[in-house]
């Protein structure tokens, strides 16, 4: 069996575990658009704060890929040809599969505006190349600003002031990380960042960026910028699937085997649309773990097994200068919001009929786990017990009931699994 991956992302790395957890002899060729191995897309603010080295960014080493027979193709795939079964690459070579694999991620949107294109100093952070060149362009005390306060555009600005800019996050909406966070949390996370230096401007956009190195705003502000960082979202990678008539959507569109239109081709991580497990909607969750599980169940699949994926949840957990921010669950599902506040520490839960649908915890990773594991396995409690959680969280507030579901949980472990 000839198996090919197109992309060398953390997807990639879970589909080779999958597939030689299946298929020991079948050979396995991935092709590295990047072509710089594979590396931990988070750690690439890490690099650019100077906090990790080049030799710290690996998520899989070379050992890996040699260990797991693996041919790395450092290329691009330009096409591929779903009749002859084969992937065309940039340099020209065909490369032909019985099954093939997209794990070929996501890119950043770049807003239609005057002046994106300016040049060297208006720049998105990505991939570890865009890291190496923005680490050139950072100088203490000049100014920068980062367009849009998602998880990355933070982690950009973090970055930046931990490195001495000055820096201004430029939000659109009315609270920063509108994704993730409610108003209450985010206005306090937005007054930590503060404190630390950051300026934060929500409900603006930004309108123009012009040659004399400012950004201009909707309300007519213009503020001085020596690098621009734009980090206003990010989109699958999907031309190459819709050029062949794979479906798509919002992402690649798979079926519950992670298998796409096509019985031959698979998809997996950033580049497909998947279902939010709470509200059962389609949705695309950009996010590293579900990416490594998609892959390693799409590998065991291509190989013969007929596990299925029930969908990911949206669990992000970030931490930006000493604050620890925790969200998980879904913003789309309206309940009854319970909140807990002492000193540094903040909790936000939302039940719905008794059920765990959404929280957020500020500086509170202790009881990240249990959350998680509530949301998951949507236990139902009486009002009381929420009542009583939220006055005084802790571990030792949950009750029997919930151990005895982790328990479960835990021998049951993984992906459902079928004979093939
Ligand atoms: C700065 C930053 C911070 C993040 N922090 C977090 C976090 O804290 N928690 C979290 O859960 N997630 C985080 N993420 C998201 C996480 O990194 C992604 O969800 C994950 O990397 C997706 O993995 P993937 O394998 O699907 O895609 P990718 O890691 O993007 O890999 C896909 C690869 O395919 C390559 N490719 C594309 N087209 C082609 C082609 N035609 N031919 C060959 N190769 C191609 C791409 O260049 C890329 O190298 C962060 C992302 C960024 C950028």
């Amino acid at each position: 069996m000839k198996y090919v991956i197109i992309g060398n992302g953390i997807a990639a790395a879970g589909a080779v575990e999958g597939i030689r957890s299946r298929d020991r002899n079948g050979a396995i060729a991935v092709i590295d658009g990047e072509q710089r191995g594979s590396y931990s897309r988070p750690l690439i603010t890490y690099y650019l704060a100077g906090k990790r080295k080049a030799e710290q960014m690996r998520y899989r080493s070379p050992a890996f890929f040699h260990q797991h027979g693996v041919t790395v193709i450092p290329d691009r795939a330009v096409k591929i040809d779903n009749q002859a079964r084969q992937v065309i690459l940039q340099s020209g070579q065909a490369v032909e599969y019985d099954r093939l694999l997209l794990a070929n991620g996501a890119s950043p949107i770049i807003p239609e505006i005057p002046g994106i294109a300016l040049g060297d100093w208006v720049k998105t952070l990505y991939t570890w190349q865009d890291a190496e060149q923005l680490d050139l362009l950072v100088t203490p005390g000049h100014k920068a600003v980062v367009m849009g306060s998602g998880l990355i555009g933070l982690k950009a600005a973090e970055a930046l002031c931990q490195r001495g800019m000055k820096v201004t996050v430029v939000e659109k909406q009315s609270q920063i990380l509108p994704r993730l966070l409610s108003r209450t949390s985010a206005d306090l996370v937005s007054n930590h960042l503060q404190d630390r230096g950051m300026e934060i401007i929500t409900g603006q956009e930004v309108t123009r960026i012009n040659e004399y190195h400012q950004v201009e705003l909707d309300n007519d502000r213009r503020i001085e910028a020596q690098l621009v960082i734009v980090a206003i979202g990010t989109k699958p990678n999907l031309s190459l699937a819709a050029a062949c008539g794979l479906a798509v959507d919002r992402g690649i569109l798979v079926d519950s085997y992670l298998r796409t239109s096509d019985t031959n081709i698979y998809a997996a991580g950033d580049v497909i649309e998947t279902t939010d497990i709470l509200t059962g909607f389609p949705s695309v969750m950009a996010l590293l773990p579900l990416a490594h599980q998609e892959g390693l169940i799409a590998g065991q699949n291509m190989a013969g097994a007929a596990c299925s994926y029930p969908g990911g949840l949206f669990i992000n957990s970030v931490n930006l200068l000493g604050m620890n921010i925790i969200a998980a669950g879904s913003p789309q599902i309206p309940g009854q919001t319970w909140l807990w506040q002492q000193r540094e520490q903040y909790l936000e839960l939302v039940t719905e009929c008794g059920r765990l649908v959404r929280y957020i915890a500020l500086n509170m990773p202790q009881i990240t786990g249990p959350l998680i594991s509530l949301i998951e396995q949507q236990l139902k409690f009486p009002e009381s017990f929420w009542q009583e959680f939220a006055s005084q969280p802790g571990l030792n507030r949950l009750p029997k009931l919930y151990w005895e579901a982790l328990k479960e949980v835990q021998e049951n472990d993984g992906c459902r699994c079928g004979a093939i």
